[in-house]
């Protein structure tokens, strides 16, 4: 059973994903090439302590870092490590918080230095593609309507969606219902009501959409190692346009 979150409750939601957004923004600034993944995980990590939180995917079913750092043809849960970033590349940085009995999430895919053309229209569509999903999140919508919609733009580009993982609900838990695909039908899964609480999350990719599981079981490659892309915003359904509870302002906004 889901059930919607009180306004207490949301609120609380909305400082953690305040929390996880500005983590995102601290790692972004040390985006370099040359940099490592495991130094970046070790910013976000004392950025979320010194906030009074828990960086939740530290140990969530065995996973080892407060980061996931999934670089170029990584789409998801890759490993922080000692390898530097190299100019050219993209990683996605997924962040998590539990902070007052209740998680964040979210994640942004950042180029490192400059990237080529092709790699630039994948991020910029599949953040698109996220925006696309965010705005079908109303009450008396469906999970399918959100799904659908990222899936509609990401493929108007040609790229790939990935089927295998999917957005959630989120709460108490890092994960509750309902299970939010990136490809579907408009009318078709869950309703949507106010104060539900989403992470919507397009895994998508610039060639085939087909991926594997490394032999670490955590990351997710894509088959042909051509890149993936990945960003995540966390929502409460609200009637008629939904509230964003994390945000990328303070990653693209130096203002913020
Ligand atoms: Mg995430
Ligand atoms: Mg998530």
């Amino acid at each position: 059973m889901v059930s919607p979150k009180t306004e207490e409750e949301v609120a609380l939601m909305l400082e953690n994903g305040m929390l996880v957004s500005r983590t995102l923004a601290e790692v972004g600034k040390c985006i370099a090439p040359g940099v490592t993944t495991n130094e970046l995980n070790r910013v976000a990590e004392a950025f979320i302590r010194d906030h009074g939180a828990v960086p939740s995917f530290l140990g969530y079913n065995g996973f080892p870092a407060a980061l996931c750092m999934s670089v170029n043809d990584v789409v998801v849960h890759g490993f922080p490590s000692d390898k530097p970033l190299e100019e050219g590349d993209i990683v996605s940085v997924d962040c998590g918080t539990f902070y007052k009995g209740f998680n964040g999430d979210s994640a942004y895919t950042f180029p490192v230095g400059e990237i080529d053309e092709e790699t630039k229209l994948l991020l910029k569509a599949t953040k698109e593609s996220l925006y696309k999903g965010i705005e079908k999140a109303v009450a008396g919508a469906r999970v399918g309507d959100i799904s659908h919609a990222v899936q509609s733009h990401a493929e108007s580009f040609g790229f790939g969606v990935v089927r295998e993982l999917e957005g959630h609900g989120i709460g108490r838990k890092l994960h509750e219902g309902p299970g939010v695909p990136n490809y579907g039908r408009q009318g078709h899964g869950p309703r949507l009501f106010e104060g539900m609480t989403l992470c919507i999350e397009p895994m998508i990719t610039a060639g085939s959409r087909q991926v594997y599981l490394a032999r670490n079981g955590w990351a997710v490659h894509t088959c042909d190692h051509k890149n993936a892309a990945h960003f995540e915003l966390t929502v409460v359904v609200r009637k008629g346009q939904p509230q964003l509870l994390s945000t990328f302002d303070f990653i693209e906004n130096q203002n913020a």
